[in-house]
């Protein structure tokens, strides 16, 4: 017999996520395609096969797979075995119910933006669903946010309470439709609907809502609109009066809003689009993107205040693509609606009870947000995508890690917190939950662990926490009973964080840059190096630790943080130096804080990397106050003239552990003010200072421990110039740089480094 006649059987299981994203109507198809016969169905791992037919049809089946798989499938493993076909007697291939299973080990995949085919079925008039701002398929849509429970099914959906009218049952029923299973499947007959109105909740009628609102935003309106994770808050971003309107409701000083525009032809007109940057703006998550400004940039200065960047995103529903049309804008700010320090808004009542002195009009719809989701944010730098806040379009895709048997709950930070749950060989980390401090904060975060141990189908047996007694995830922890409890420093969290995300379980040189986190000696830390392994950490340097007059209180106050610079450096001939700075100042407040630190009254140490840039920006006549944290390093980086290759005078100390002395580099920074060397040369030469000073203690440590990798990680390493330096530098001298990619260097990454430290200390 010819051999390419021979019938063989064979099953097949791929496990990732392929549950939700079209993968079974995708396999139907495949299999008729290649005249297979057999079955497909969900499985708890994610989805078997079964495939009898002639020899070289199989194989060509199965090594199509991946290469053909649908836009939103993600494979994380594929096996094959045979069976004997005696087993199995099949006619044709079929799509078989689902075996439901209380252990789910299929993933949920994350919500993403509309698809083409879904777009031409909006802009077709002739199509049932012509300007339906709900329309999505297998490929698109909404699905972590609008989720219950397990098995994803639309029962268990938010869309439960719309039934689908015959004709979208049909192309539910049907495996040759692209909507074929898609949960949020709906159409005008029935499924969810838009509804506009004013500050008080009065409906306004209109032939169509998206045409008036975009009027209503022409005319220099705010205008709250309900999205797929939260609402935004909308204004056109080429409107500076509306947008410092937008600024002065919200009680939001300087902080950069987000814009979106509809192409990216568009978006070059205010920013530099790089090819890397086009590819992530158009990719199915949609995240917002840091661009570069350009020259002549048409929108409203009040968008970003003083900051080389722009948050950027492309439009990610129907929604929103029918008000671009309609409206024509060039831009539009879309930032998330929340009152200041509390998480985005969701649902209609609180839009209405929380946001009427800050919305003029409303843009509602009624199918309900069940677990909110800010926009991502992603920023190319040091040769890579990095993500910044992951959230919409990340969350809830797993993170690969060792195996281990213990399942964690690590409770992560205090402020941009997120929590992971661990399971076998993966880690799920929640969407960007924020600060924990407001009620509803904390509220969010208590939602967030139940819902993902529910979603997940996972009991922690450990759970990891921050040192810091005070953080609100910490005293969490504290209340808990009957349960083993691992207490994770911060930076050693930092780090493990970048290492395991990069895949490198050997001891590395940590350098840990941050703004603050308690340190085991009850200090403040946050410009560290440490020799960190996944169970352990020693402190082998940091910064030198100064006053930190009126502790968190300079934070907000960064002339506190130059004061003490300073005095360190000049004692209290200080006031005797002509800066700008102090001549500001009243003298009273000067040595009013002066003697705090000398009396240390409400004034703790910290080695801060955060704090020094602070204090420099200060003392370089950038600020003396923010309105948030890190203002001032990012308004110090966005003003650093490039080719300047020059560095001030530093000093290692070395005394057990590598102390980095301040006092040479303040000194070097005061006499430049003095002379009226340029604020953007006096940055350059800042920059340069902290990345040779920190590349020589690497050097240095090189020759005591035999160490290849150095981790950077910290909120500080959001600071391209830093992260290029600092990477580029090492690089030079043979040591191999893990950066965080997929997972935040903020705070936003602290929970997956507690749960890899938590599983290795037992
Ligand atoms: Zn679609
Ligand atoms: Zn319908
Ligand atoms: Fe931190």
């Amino acid at each position: 017999m010819d051999e390419a006649c021979v019938i063989l059987t064979k099953r097949i299981k791929i496990s990732g996520v392929v549950q939700g994203v079209g993968f079974r109507p995708f396999i139907y198809r495949m299999a008729k395609q290649f005249e297979l016969v057999g079955e497909v169905s969900n499985s708890s791992s994610g989805v078997d096969i079964v495939v009898s037919g002639v020899q070289c049809n199989v194989d060509n089946f199965i090594e199509d797979i991946p290469q053909k798989i649908p836009p939103l499938a993600h494979i994380s493993s594929i096996s094959v075995s045979s069976v004997l076909p005696t087993l199995v007697d099949f006619k044709n291939f079929s799509i078989v119910k689902s075996r439901e299973s209380r252990e789910s080990g299929a993933i949920i995949p994350p919500d993403i933006s509309t698809c083409d085919a879904c777009l031409d079925d909006v802009s077709d008039s002739k199509n049932r669903r012509y300007r339906y701002p709900f329309t999505n398929c297998t490929n698109c849509g909404p699905r972590y946010t609008i989720l219950m429970d397990v098995p994803y099914d639309r029962k268990k959906t938010s869309m439960k309470s719309f039934r689908m009218c015959s004709l979208c049952q049909t192309e539910y029923s049907d495996p040759g439709d692209r909507r074929f299973h898609a949960q949020p499947n709906a159409c005008p007959t029935c499924g969810p609907s838009l509804c506009l109105t004013d500050s008080d909740g009065n409906p306004i009628e209109s032939e169509n809502q998206i045409a008036k609102v975009s009027g209503l935003i022409r005319e220099g309106n705010i205008i709250a609109i309900k999205g797929i994770g939260g609402f935004h808050l909308t204004v056109d971003a080429t409107n500076n009066a509306v947008v410092e309107q937008l600024r002065k409701r919200k009680h939001r000083e300087d902080k950069p809003f987000a814009v979106m525009s509809s192409s990216l032809d568009n978006i070059r007109s205010y920013a530099f689009v790089r090819k890397v940057e086009a590819a992530t703006l158009s990719g199915i998550q949609r995240p917002i993107v840091l661009l570069g400004k350009v020259k002549n940039y048409p929108i409203a200065k009040a968008v970003s205040p003083n900051n080389s960047h722009i948050g950027v995103m492309l439009p990610y529903t129907p929604l929103h693509n029918l008000l671009f049309s309609e409206g024509k804008f060039l831009a539009l700010v879309m930032t998330s609606a929340n009152l200041s320090g509390e998480p985005i808004i969701t649902t209609n009542q609180d839009a209405l009870k929380y946001l009427n002195k800050i919305a003029d009009y409303f843009l509602m719809h009624n199918r309900d947000i069940l677990t909110r989701s800010d926009d991502s944010v992603l920023k190319y730098y040091a040769g890579s995508t990095r993500i910044i806040r992951r959230s919409r379009g990340y969350v809830p895709l797993p993170i690969d890690i060792t195996y281990n048997q213990s399942t964690v709950l690590a409770c992560g930070a205090e402020k941009k917190n997120t929590i992971c749950l661990t399971r076998n060989k993966t880690a799920f980390m929640s969407q960007h939950i924020g600060n924990l401090q407001s009620k509803s904060g904390y509220n969010f975060f208590l939602e967030t662990i139940d819902h993902m141990c529910n979603v997940l189908k996972v009991q922690p047996d450990l759970i990891a926490c921050d040192y810091h007694p005070d953080y609100m995830s910490t005293r969490y922890v504290s209340e808990l009973k009957s349960v083993k409890v691992v207490k994770v420093q911060h930076h050693h969290a930092h780090i493990v964080a970048c290492t395991v995300e990069n895949k490198v379980s050997d001891p590395v040189i940590g350098l840990a840059f941050d703004g603050t986190g308690l340190g085991d000696d009850n200090t403040i830390w946050g410009g560290e190096v440490l020799i960190s392994s996944y169970s352990s950490y020693n402190r082998v340097g940091c910064l030198e630790p100064v006053p930190m007059p009126g502790s968190s209180m300079a934070i907000y106050e960064p002339w506190r943080m130059a004061v003490s610079y300073l005095y360190k450096a000049f004692g209290m001939s200080l006031l005797e130096i002509p800066l700008p700075i102090l001549v500001c100042l009243k003298k009273r407040d000067i040595t009013m804080l002066i003697s705090m630190i000398r009396q240390k009254i409400n004034t703790p140490y910290t080695s801060s990397l955060g704090r020094f840039f602070d204090g420099i920006a200060a003392i370089v006549g950038i600020r003396n106050k923010v309105s948030f944290e890190g203002q001032s390093a990012m308004e110090l980086e966005s003003l650093v003239t490039p080719g300047i290759d020059e560095k001030y005078s530093f000093d290692i100390a070395s005394n057990k552990k590598f102390t980095l002395t301040a006092s040479p580099i303040v000194e070097g920074v005061v006499y430049d003010v003095l002379k009226g060397v340029y604020k953007g040369v006096i940055a350059a030469k800042f920059h340069n200072t902290i990345i040779s000073m920190f590349v020589e203690v690497c050097l240095l440590l090189k020759k005591c421990y035999n160490v290849k990798h150095v981790a950077l990680s910290g909120g500080v390493f959001q600071n391209s110039v830093l992260t290029d330096g600092i990477k580029h530098n090492l690089e030079k001298h043979d040591f191999k740089v893990l950066i965080h990619r997929l997972v935040p260097c903020n705070d936003g990454g602290i929970s997956l480094g507690q749960a890899i430290v938590a599983q290795h200390s037992m």
